[in-house]
């Protein structure tokens, strides 16, 4: 359930409510929205009616929540959450793009990939310092030295950053050099680690997994968020159906459908999803025509030399001609890319 209070309510009307829903056993969470408050609550909805809440001094409304997720949903909320990484927001007019490689490999290849990208308009780099390869065998991230470099073409380039954790001890290290941390489709579903990223209050990047519903995608965002972590951005990637032409199945309907579920912004990552290079570009478009707030493209300054994900990674030409297509797509839907 969600009490909204109205816009004149103050902070003891406010304190009132939280005491009483308390005293009843709820978990309460505050959620500030740019206009009003208001408070979720978790627990036995059979006993709510009896609480007497609509008549509390403040309260405009109780709506209750019949869906798994709470914090996570729409009604609780009432509006499309701004998420700000940095100078950078998520979730409004401006669609924003992630781009870089899918690992960072060398100082070389970040700078160069880094002022490529700033260049043709991406604002946030992307680049993995820690990756979860398939084969052990197969290249596994330059860690912490991955981690420096991508503070370093953040400093230079005035990107904002994004790398994947893959566990608590990779978060610990990466919260001090990125601005926003990713959890991967591998990950989706480590509940202890996403209660970790949530108290680590970072903004973050959480990707569907490979075979999650859209409700065990959300939950996994409720896992963050019920550790007062609201900076939560979705990111569709593709998932495993009886399909082989591409690398994965992208699922656009899931852009709608969760913009209608929950408040929170969706990105889509058509790189992973087709596994192809040459379908990043037609199903960026759609992403954007579909509502997503924005896209992680990987792009590698010579992907046939890339260390991993090379098949699906845009050359910088590749990459800049997409930004102009997508800037001439975004007026015609309503939206802007700066
Ligand atoms: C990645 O972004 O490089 C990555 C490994 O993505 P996913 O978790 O979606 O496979
Ligand atoms: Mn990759």
């Amino acid at each position: 359930m969600v009490v909204v209070m109205n816009l004149t309510a103050g902070t003891e009307q406010i304190n009132a409510v939280q005491q009483r829903l308390e005293q009843f056993g709820f978990e309460i969470h505050i959620i500030r929205g740019v206009n009003r408050l208001v408070i979720g609550a978790v627990g036995d909805r059979r006993i709510i009616s009896s609480l007497g809440l609509e008549a509390m001094p403040g309260v405009e409304k109780i709506v209750p929540i019949m869906k798994p997720f709470k914090l996570v949903s729409r009604e609780s909320k009432g509006q499309s959450s701004l998420i700000k990484v940095k100078n950078v927001i998520i979730g409004g007019d401006d669609v924003v793009v992630i781009a870089g490689p899918c690992a960072v490999e060398s100082r070389e290849q970040l700078l160069t990939a880094a002022r490529m990208v700033r260049q043709a308009g991406a604002v946030i780099l992307r680049g993995g310092a820690f990756k979860p390869r398939t084969s052990p065998y197969s290249f596994q991230g330059l860690e912490e030295e991955g981690l420096k470099l991508l503070a370093e073409a953040s400093a230079e380039t005035g990107l904002v950053t994004v790398t994947e954790i893959i566990d608590e001890a990779s978060l610990e290290l990466a919260r001090d050099y990125v601005d926003m941390i990713q959890v991967g489709a591998r990950n989706m579903q480590n509940f202890r680690l996403l209660r970790a990223v949530g108290r680590s209050g970072k903004p973050v990047l959480l990707k569907r997994g490979l075979s999650a519903t859209i409700e065990e995608w959300l939950m996994a965002a409720e896992y963050v968020i019920s550790e007062g972590n609201e900076n939560v951005v979705l990111c569709e990637r593709g998932i495993r159906t009886f399909e082989t032409a591409t690398r994965n199945t992208l699922d656009l309907s899931a852009v709608p459908v969760v913009k209608g579920q929950s408040h929170l912004p969706v990105i889509v990552d058509p790189s992973h999803a087709t596994g192809e290079r040459k379908l990043v570009a037609p199903m960026s478009m759609a992403a954007l025509a579909a509502g997503a707030d924005g896209l992680l493209i990987e792009v590698h300054p010579e992907p046939d030399k890339a260390l991993s994900d090379g098949p699906q990674s845009l050359t910088p030409e590749d990459f800049s001609s997409l930004m102009a297509e997508l800037r001439r797509l975004a007026p015609a839907i309503g939206r802007r890319i700066r």
